[in-house]
This record gives C-alpha cells, sequence and structure tokens, in this order.
C-alpha cells in the first residue's frame, strides 16, 4: 500500500490548456454571468491546496466554467467531482475532462442558489457533527453577486445542518471580492469588522488563504479577489438562538456602524418601548456605548440571547421590524406597570 504522503498526484491524459479550450468551444466570457476565467494551472492549484486535503475526497464545484479548477481537483486526487454551472456552453469542455477522469466527474446545470447539495452526493459519507469534518469539500470561484448570498444561505443551512451539511461539518473554499473576504475574516476592532464577520465567525473557523490580482483572470475583473476557507465549528459561538434572530440583531446593531451599539439596537423596539433596550444592555451586560464593530464574540452572543429571551416572552417583539415597517401602524402591546418590568 503507498501512503498518501508518498502517492505521486492524480495523473490525467493530456488535454488542450484551458486557454485552448475557451478558444475552442468560443466561451467568450458572458458579462452577465459575470464569467472571470482563471487559466494558470499554478493559482487554480493554489486554490485547491487551500481546501486540503483531497485525496479520495468528494467536492461540489459551484460555476466551474472552462474547468481549471474542476482539473486541480481531480489532480490533487478527488474521488469524485461534481460541477454545479448554470451556462450550459461549458459543457462540452467539462465532457472533455469528465472523459479524461471516467466516473469521476458529474455535470450538472443548476442554479447554485436553488439546487439543492444535500442530493448531490451519496448520504452515506455523512459523519457525526462532533467528530472530524466528512471527505467533502465544497470549492468555487464564483461571481461575486453570487457568492456573498450564498454564503449567507450556506451559514443559515449550517446552523440547520442542512443542504452542504447534511453530511457533517462540510468545509468550503470559495472566492470572494478583496473587500468582501476581509469582512469575513475580521477580528473585533478591526475596520473591516461588520455583518458578514459575525454571521461568518459564529458558526465557522474561517482562514483567509491568499489574496489573487485582479489581473490574473481573464478578462480581468475591476477588483482583487480573496480565497476563504471556512470549517463549520463543532459548537457554534453563539448557541440556542435561531439564525434568523441572530441576523436580526447583527443587522439592526451595525446599521449604525459607527455609533454607540445601543443606537442600532434601539430599532429592535418600537419607540414606546424602549425599556425592553434597557433591558437587552441590563441582562447582557453589555456597554450600551462600545461601537458594534468593537463587540467580541461572547458579547454578541449575550445580546442575542437577552433578545430572543425577550421575543420568547414578549412573541410580537419578533414581528417588530423597525426599518422594513417604517410608516407602517404596528399594534404595541402596553408597557408593564413599573413593579412587573424585567429590569
Ligand atoms: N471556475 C472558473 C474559473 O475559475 O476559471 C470560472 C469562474 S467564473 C468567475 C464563475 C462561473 O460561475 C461561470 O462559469 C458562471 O457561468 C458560473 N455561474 C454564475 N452564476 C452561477 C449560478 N448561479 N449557479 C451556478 N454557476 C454559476
Amino acid at each position: 500500500v503507498i501512503k498518501s504522503a508518498t502517492r505521486p498526484p492524480m495523473r490525467l491524459p493530456p488535454l488542450p490548456t484551458i486557454r485552448d479550450i475557451v478558444k475552442l468551444y468560443r466561451l467568450n466570457a458572458a458579462k452577465q454571468l459575470s464569467q472571470n476565467f482563471l487559466f494558470d494551472t499554478n493559482l487554480t492549484d493554489k486554490i485547491v491546496k487551500s481546501a486540503g486535503n483531497l485525496e479520495g475526497a468528494y467536492v461540489c464545484e459551484v460555476g466551474p466554467g472552462p474547468g481549471g479548477i474542476t482539473r486541480s481537483i481531480l489532480k490533487a486526487g478527488a474521488a469524485k467531482v461534481v460541477v454545479v454551472e448554470l451556462d450550459k456552453r461549458f459543457n462540452a469542455g467539462l465532457r472533455l475532462l469528465s472523459a479524461a477522469a471516467p466516473g469521476r466527474v458529474e455535470i450538472v446545470n443548476a442554479d447554485i442558489l436553488t439546487y439543492n447539495l444535500a442530493k448531490a452526493l451519496p448520504l452515506d459519507l455523512a459523519v457525526p457533527w462532533e467528530g472530524d469534518p466528512p471527505n467533502v469539500h465544497i470549492i468555487g470561484n464564483l461571481p461575486f453577486n453570487v457568492s456573498t448570498p450564498l454564503i449567507i444561505r450556506w451559514l443559515e443551512a449550517l446552523a440547520l445542518r442542512t443542504g452542504p451539511f447534511v453530511y457533517g461539518r462540510t468545509q468550503l473554499t470559495l472566492t470572494f471580492q478583496k473587500e468582501v473576504c476581509e469582512r469575513i475574516c475580521a477580528p473585533p476592532r478591526s475596520s473591516q469588522r461588520s455583518r458578514l464577520s459575525i454571521m461568518s465567525q459564529y458558526l465557522c473557523r474561517v482562514k483567509h488563504c491568499f489574496r489573487i490580482p485582479g489581473k490574473c483572470f481573464v478578462p480581468k475583473p475591476d477588483v482583487d479577489v480573496g480565497v476563504v476557507h471556512f470549517t463549520p465549528l463543532v459548537r457554534p459561538r453563539i448557541q440556542g438562538v435561531p439564525f434568523k434572530t441572530v441576523e436580526k440583531v447583527v443587522k439592526h446593531v451595525f446599521h449604525l456602524r459607527g455609533k454607540y451599539c445601543r443606537k442600532g439596537a434601539a430599532e429592535l423596539f418600537p419607540p414606546e418601548r424602549q425599556d425592553l433596550l434597557e433591558e437587552l444592555f441590563a441582562v447582557s451586560e453589555v456597554d450600551p456605548t462600545v461601537r458594534p464593530w468593537q463587540l467580541t464574540m461572547s458579547e454578541w452572543d449575550r445580546l442575542a440571547h437577552a433578545y430572543w429571551d425577550i421575543c420568547q416572552r414578549e412573541p410580537w417583539v419578533s414581528d417588530y421590524d423597525f426599518r422594513t415597517m417604517k410608516g407602517e401602524k404596528f399594534e404595541v402591546p402596553p408597557m408593564p406597570a413599573v413593579g412587573e418590568r424585567h429590569t
């Protein structure tokens, strides 16, 4: 038996280069799908290496395009790659690859925003959540207008252990516009700390792997790109509060990023019930004069719990949303008498 460390990389038979495939099949980048291709094998190998050891892995690649990253995944020894690509023009090039690696490439023409990844791979790959991550990976160089809504969708799926997370703590390796990548990975007190930092980091260990200058893509986008690796945490850093509730608290508090966190949090409650705002900060023991970007994860955890406790006691609070119901009439129950208040 050859040990995996010494096993040679899985060679593919000679194939036309990705640049040639693009020429051969006249795959002009479609502007409306924000297509920017990577032709440089060193770069596609580096992205794939960021995912970790792919020997025998099952990979779902999102947006393979002409297949540069797909080739690197196959070379890294993946047992199977399911490629989810919206644009059928790439099928011919991807079929070439499938013929070169028989039984290892499955082409799915679908929109990744609606495709159910829980069905993409065999369910017997699933492993217990508390153990090591499964040998299942998601890798993708997606357009920026897809990758940001997609990561929020996947973070919710992660919290619910649905979609790609029916297999366990499936790891993700994805590209983002450099600024978005910095926001995802920003630590507390950093100038980039934002809603995306909290939502990503309460559920995952995130790593900014490396930056790819825009000039490495064809055609060249206006921005640089960052590669982020996500490993779902065994125990989220905010537990026992639904994802949507955490998201609501984080969204409101960050709404006024440069102001005291009390200011954004005030919008979680109607103006006539600011006693609940007092309760939120008293119970969570968070300093209301700290700025949202300075809050630590443990402070976010306490804020989310304090808000969730209020919602459970006074369910109408969950339905109140200052930002979406401006001008709308909202029936606010009267404030309890002084002796009955919670603060
Ligand atoms: N992976 C290739 C590379 O690195 O050279 C192509 C990257 S290109 C930035 C993004 C790819 O995602 C395109 O092939 C595009 O057609 C595909 N795509 C865009 N939106 C998609 C969606 N909603 N679902 C699946 N694929 C999508």
